[in-house]
């Protein structure tokens, strides 16, 4: 791959989780892939006081500990470390942003990226002291994290004030399930291939499931969680984004603008959930102890940072429905859970069965075709058909196609993080969220958490280490569908 251009990136929050598990970890991927040019400074900034010897040897730490096996090389590393910096700034004080300017004053780079990898409370102060300091210039740019806002109201006005010294093409509000290898591919399969998008449509789709599930409880996040819950944390985001990559009309080419307009017409088209329909149509869970994999787990309300009475969800399963001519009628279900039994993220596509079979009935019926998008733990796409087992009898059975990318492709997959950064440097946005998607998404789920906010009923209590609350796998059945795990 042809290296970004010239570039200094600014880390805000340089010394925080993300910043050392996923970011400083995906830019070393890249400078040893080659992707770096000679002139390319990563400046960690945050309030601690430290020397850069100390933020070397902190990204050293989390690199050995973040990178796959093998991949991680001591000579490389002494390399990459040119390249780091470390300044002492406190982001919502103005005079903090000498120091910064002072370091970028005679910069040879010709791109800026300032990645604000805080707490979304500072990002407007951060964009203000940026101009007031004479940061940005006509080749900034600027990362924002999610949760973007914690409202509709939280999210325009951060955009609104991030909006007055960076123009929205400078923006790059980012989602990391964009930037995964299989969603990239979902594209390629949808658009790259004529096979499929006859079949993508309430015609031959019966219903799309995209879950999102991990082991793990809210880590060290807890006080941070217990404000925002799944819907804000998972939802509102990275579920609603896949949504809309799945369900979009076919943009007229890759450019942003033509995806983008794409994905804000589903997030425009979802029908709006009422108090009635949040009732029947969502369910909201919180984990008690249980156990995984045979570890005793504690319960929500017991972990770090969380209040004792806490009603924050830890879970969302919901069906959400599209007014269009393609989706009216398909039910998306999405969901999403912490300390659920495993740790998967998938989107899973099932046609509709054939109109009439010719064959004896197989044990379980005849199934409808099912396209499975893997995105964690392993990147894969799997596409179940039905098929005649050897033998006299004409007798079917579901197998699949596997499409193992990185047996396929002999290569290892990018991590989206290293995606997402190098597009951030050369410019590229299509896989960034613009302002109005962001504003669509938070007007559809607002009136979600408006309901439960003033319902009396609490989210449901479900058993670390299982599959969520029984109402979940209701949801479904009603409509005589179940989860993965369940088929
Ligand atoms: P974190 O571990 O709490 O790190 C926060 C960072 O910000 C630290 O480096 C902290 O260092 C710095 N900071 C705090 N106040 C500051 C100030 N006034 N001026 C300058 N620096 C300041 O948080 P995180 O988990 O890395 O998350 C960062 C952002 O990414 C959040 O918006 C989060 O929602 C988002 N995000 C995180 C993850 C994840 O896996 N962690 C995933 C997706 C999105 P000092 O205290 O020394 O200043």
């Amino acid at each position: 791959m042809q290296q970004v251009e010239s570039f200094d990136l600014v880390l805000f929050g340089g010394s925080g989780d993300l910043a050392l598990r996923k970011l400083l970890p995906a830019l070393y991927s890249r400078h040893v892939a080659g992707d770096l040019p000679a002139h390319g400074r990563i400046i960690g900034v945050a309030r601690q006081e430290q020397t850069r010897e100390q933020f070397v040897a902190q990204v050293k730490e989390h690199c050995i500990l973040n990178i796959e096996k093998g991949l991680f090389s001591e000579t490389l590393f002494n390399v990459f470390a040119k390249r780091l910096e470390y300044l002492r700034v406190d982001a919502g004080i103005a005079s903090d942003f000498s120091a910064l300017a002072d370091f970028l004053k005679d910069s040879a780079a010709k791109v800026r990226v300032f990645y604000l990898s805080t707490a979304p409370d500072l990002f407007t102060s951060i964009c203000e002291n940026l101009s007031v300091a004479n940061l940005i210039h006509s080749n900034s740019r600027v990362v924002l994290e999610k949760p973007l806002g914690r409202d509709l109201a939280s999210a325009q006005e951060i955009n609104a004030r991030v909006g007055s010294v960076f123009d929205e093409s400078q923006i790059y509000r980012i989602d990391h399930y964009l930037g995964k290898e299989p969603v990239q591919n979902l594209m390629a399969l949808r658009f790259g291939n004529a096979l499929f998008e006859p079949l993508w449509s309430r015609s031959w789709v019966r219903d799309v499931q995209i879950t999102i599930a991990e082991r793990v409880g809210v880590e060290k996040r807890g006080d941070f969680y217990d404000r925002a819950g799944a819907m804000r944390d998972m939802v509102q985001n990275h579920l609603l984004q896949l949504l809309c990559i799945i369900a979009m009309e076919p943009p007229s080419s890759i450019d942003p603008d033509a995806v983008r307009d794409e994905k804000l017409k589903v997030l425009r088209g979802l029908v709006p959930m009422t108090a009635e329909t949040v009732r029947g149509s969502t369910v909201r869970g919180q984990y008690r102890a249980g156990a995984i994999d045979g570890q005793p787990v504690i319960s929500y309300v017991q972990e770090e940072g969380i209040s004792s009475s806490s009603n924050t969800e830890t879970f969302v399963a919901l069906k959400a429905e599209i007014n269009n001519w393609r989706w009216s009628g398909v039910p998306f279900y999405l969901r999403t859970g912490k300390r659920l039994q495993d740790r998967v993220a998938e989107i899973v596509i099932n046609f509709r069965n054939v109109p009439h079979s010719i064959f004896p009935p197989p044990k379980g019926g005849i199934q409808g075709n099912r396209l499975i998008i893997q995105l964690q733990p392993e990147e894969e796409l799997k596409l179940y058909l039905m098929a005649k087992e050897p033998g006299n009898e004409m007798q079917l059975k579901p197998v699949s196609l596997n499409l193992d990318f990185s047996e396929q492709f002999k290569q290892r997959p990018m991590d989206a993080y290293e995606r997402l950064l190098m597009d951030v440097i050369r410019g590229k946005l299509t896989l960034f969220m613009r302002r109005d998607e962001l504003d669509a998404a938070w007007r559809w789920v607002e009136p979600i958490l408006d309901a439960w906010n003033s319902s009396d009923e609490k989210p449901k209590s479900y058993t670390a280490g299982s599959w969520g609350p029984a109402a979940a796998s209701a949801l479904l059945a009603r409509e005589g569908s179940s989860w993965p795990e369940e088929s």
